[in-house]
């Protein structure tokens, strides 16, 4: 604390206002604490302002107009004009109509929202320096912290982002015009989601991917219709090679990589767009003053309640380690304002389901086939088609699957995995019956309606158990 700075008292200091902040301080305030939540950029973080929404927001409208120009199948011929300008500003609508919204939730829960940079300068204060010159700064003197600041994109050797020629998601986001040309170098799902937007506005989209196959960790089959509708939209792909440079050219930029074996290649765009993962922040807390250090991969360590090494100190979300997701975020926060209240309350979570939002989506909950031979069990597969699927056949999107993971022996669903139409939707009930416990026939003997997509999860789990309707059974 500096010499003649009266500190603030507060039962809990947030530090962070994203997902994992904001929700903290909302049910902390229900419970009755006193919360602090200190945010030093906009309130609702990544996932609001420059993540999760914006990118679904934009996702949703180039499928509006990529769907209306190529419905000529169904008997419906337009030929939609895209105003970038227009539907970047309906995109900004809505991420201030969700910020405003959790803005008017916090001081309704009675949560006290500062604006600053917080860091730490004991084990009990936390100074927060004010944006704009002048502005000052105070400190807060708390019982409990919560460590909730966020990731960054990581930047590769000699691919600085500079706003112009190398751009991160958060640019693409806020795009001014269309390119005519760009390289994305990483297929992981955010470079996968944003040149699926680009191709459907008409961008020519080259992707570099250091790795042989895009989407890292989900399995061959559950990419193959991702890939294949990629392919078919003009995306062209280059696996196993690594993004070496960069330089202008007359109409643009070149953007050269190497393979392993040290063959050279360059590809010519208007601007590249850098996706290769995203690394926690920390560096800015001055987490030695509170006796913490972050692990040899820069996130915070917690237990089961989302503790540090620090007893009075909690982390939650990106910087509290994998999987860099919003909904793992936001339910760390909830269990953290739990327990700092007394509440019997724990991260036991059975998995984090992961949706990754390409045409066709993927949403996957719990173990995948293998996985589940790996941890002993005797797995028994069901899948069903959307080809089989009549909701589907009348979306005009029927390539994909619904594929669950169970027990033989128990008939316990272990896992799922769903490429196809919705599958961010569908993999909610498939993510309860593995939270929950839950057997195929418990699935299968649930009336789902019809028609839906979501008789699809019905009908794998009545194939598991041999018996699907719409199929031939194995
Ligand atoms: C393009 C993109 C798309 C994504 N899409 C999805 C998706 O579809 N689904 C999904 O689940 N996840 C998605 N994510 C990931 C998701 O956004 C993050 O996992 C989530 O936002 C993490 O929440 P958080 O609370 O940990 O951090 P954040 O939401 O990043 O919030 C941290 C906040 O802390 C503030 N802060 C940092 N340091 C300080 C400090 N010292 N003092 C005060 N304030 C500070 C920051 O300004 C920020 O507002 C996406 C991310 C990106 C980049």
């Amino acid at each position: 604390m500096v010499v003649g700075d009266v500190a603030t008292g507060t039962e809990v200091a947030i530090i962070g206002a994203g997902t994992g902040g904001y929700v903290a301080a909302i049910r902390a305030g229900q419970l009755g604490l006193d919360v602090t939540l200190i945010e030093e950029n906009h309130i609702g973080g990544t996932c609001l302002n420059y993540g999760c929404i914006p990118s679904k927001a934009l996702i949703t409208a180039t499928d509006v107009a990529y769907e209306a120009g190529h419905a000529e199948g169904m008997g419906v011929y337009a030929d939609p004009e895209v105003h970038l300008d227009e539907m970047v500003e309906w995109k900004d609508g809505v991420v201030e109509r969700l910020t405003g919204g959790v803005e008017k939730l916090c001081k309704a829960s009675g949560v006290n929202v500062v604006e600053g940079r917080a860091e730490f300068a004991n084990e009990t204060t936390l100074r927060v320096v004010h944006g704009g010159e002048g502005q000052g700064s105070e400190s807060y003197e708390f019982e409990h912290a919560v460590v909730a600041t966020w990731s960054r994109p990581i930047e590769i050797p000699g691919f600085e982002f500079d706003g112009e020629h190398v751009l991160s998601s958060r640019e693409v986001l806020d795009l001014e015009e269309i390119p005519d040309s760009v390289v994305v170098v990483g297929a992981g799902y955010i470079g996968m989601e944003l040149s699926t937007v680009l191709a459907k506005l008409g961008t020519d989209v080259t992707v570099v991917e250091m790795l042989d196959d895009m989407l890292p960790g989900y399995e061959a089959d559950v990419v193959r219709p991702v890939k294949r509708r990629a392919e078919d939209l003009g995306i062209e792909f280059h696996f196993g090679e690594s993004a070496a440079g960069w330089e202008e050219s007359d109409d643009g930029i070149v953007v050269t990589t190497e393979t392993e074996d040290g063959e050279e290649s360059a590809y010519e765009a208007d601007v590249t767009v850098v996706a290769v993962g995203r690394a926690p922040v920390t560096d800015t807390l001055n987490l030695e003053a509170v006796g913490l250090e972050p692990n040899d991969r820069g996130f915070l360590e917690t237990d089961h309640e989302g503790r540090t090494a620090v007893d009075s100190v909690f982390a939650v979300g990106d910087v509290a380690g994998e999987p860099m997701l919003a909904h793992k975020a936001g339910r760390e926060g909830q269990v953290v304002a739990e327990v700092i209240a007394g509440e019997p309350s724990a991260l036991d979570a059975v998995s984090v389901p992961a949706v990754v939002f390409t045409d066709p989506e993927i949403g996957t909950v719990g173990m995948t086939e293998d996985e589940a031979e790996e941890a002993g069990f005797e797995p028994v597969v069901g899948r069903f088609p959307f080809t089989a699927s009549g909701r589907a056949l009348t979306t005009g999107h029927s390539d994909g699957f619904v594929r669950i993971v169970a027990d033989e022996d128990s008939g316990f669903i272990l896992g799922a995995q769903v490429v196809g139409p919705e599958a961010s939707e569908l993999v909610a009930e498939l993510g309860l019956a593995v939270e929950m416990g839950a057997t195929l026939e418990d699935v299968a003997g649930t009336i789902h309606t019809h028609p839906t997509l979501s008789e699809a999860v019905m009908e794998a789990a009545e194939n598991a158990l041999g018996h699907a309707i719409h199929i031939l059974n194995r």
